[in-house]
């Protein structure tokens, strides 16, 4: 079903797992993308930036994303990141995205409040869910740079407010995670995320996942992480495959011979993440 934000992450948390949200970074690697969410079982969130739903056309998203919901029978929410102007948020709700993030985060608490209240009231009256921000996430995202010095995470006494007043579905917060680390690893502040999770009753988002160590994803899990993004990893496995097979064939050789293995390699990600977000171990201890 092309369903929304909060319908996948209610179900996630009644059984304690994280939804995985992956930034489609082209329209190539979509189907592949929720290909391998049918084959785990699990839903899917796809994520655009602005600019690429610019680039591919949101129309396009929304069709894709709707019809193989519908045909490949697996729950498809289609979510708009980091948006940080009405009119970018006003034009994915009406062209069909089911879910939308308003990035206030840069604001003084009260303004953000305001707006993202605001984003709040037009996205419900149309049935899309809205995910908020509080603290800030390191890294670079869409051309913004936030350095270490800048970063500052989210205070619980802020989120309990925030929560209340906006009536977000989900809330991204940060813990010491940075959009587009690669190669190195973060240190996730687990003490503040229970502080966190124990005063606010919403889902949880986790931004800059590629930087996540594997083995703190259960925990982050158990403490009210239901909406996990992974954007990079995807990104450097389709890139690293098309110079492999680009720098190998021949300009003559039809272009799918070189584009498949790159979608092939994106999707290989995609199950192995959602092999951790489904969370199998703890719940198997649950149930027992
Ligand atoms: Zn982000």
């Amino acid at each position: 079903m092309y369903t929304t934000l909060k319908e996948v992450t209610s179900k996630a948390e009644q059984l304690n797992y994280t939804v995985g949200a992956f930034n489609a970074h082209n329209l190539e690697m979509l189907p592949d993308m929720i290909r391998a969410a049918k084959e785990q079982g699990s839903p899917i969130i796809i994520q655009t930036s602005i600019d690429t739903a610019k680039y591919i056309g949101h129309e396009n998203f929304v069709a894709v994303c709707k019809s193989m919901a519908t045909k490949e029978m697996v729950d498809v929410v289609l979510h708009l990141d980091h948006a940080r102007n009405f009119d970018d948020i006003k034009e994915a709700i009406d062209k069909g995205y089911t879910s939308v993030m308003f990035d206030g985060s840069h604001l003084p608490l009260k303004e953000n409040i305001m707006k993202t209240r605001a984003v709040v009231e037009y996205a419900h009256k149309h049935g899309v869910s809205v995910e908020g921000e509080l603290g800030t996430i390191g890294g670079t995202e869409e051309g913004i740079h936030v350095g270490e010095d800048d970063k500052v995470y989210t205070n619980p006494k802020d989120a309990i407010e925030f929560v209340k007043a906006t009536k977000v579905d989900a809330l991204a917060i940060a813990i010491g995670t940075n959009h587009g680390q690669y190669k190195s690893k973060t240190q996730v502040n687990i003490p503040l995320l229970r502080e966190i999770d124990a005063v606010v009753d919403v889902p949880l988002v986790i931004h800059g996942g590629t930087g996540v160590n594997e083995q703190d994803i259960h925990e982050l899990i158990n403490n009210g992480i239901r909406k996990f993004n992974v954007g990079t990893e995807l990104l450097v496995a389709w890139t690293r495959k098309a110079k492999e097979t680009f720098e190998e064939t021949k300009e003559t050789k039809s272009l799918r011979h070189n584009i498949i293995p790159c979608n092939q390699a994106v999707k290989e990600v995609v199950k192995h993440k959602i092999s951790i977000f489904r969370n199998i171990e703890d719940r198997t201890l649950i149930l027992r």
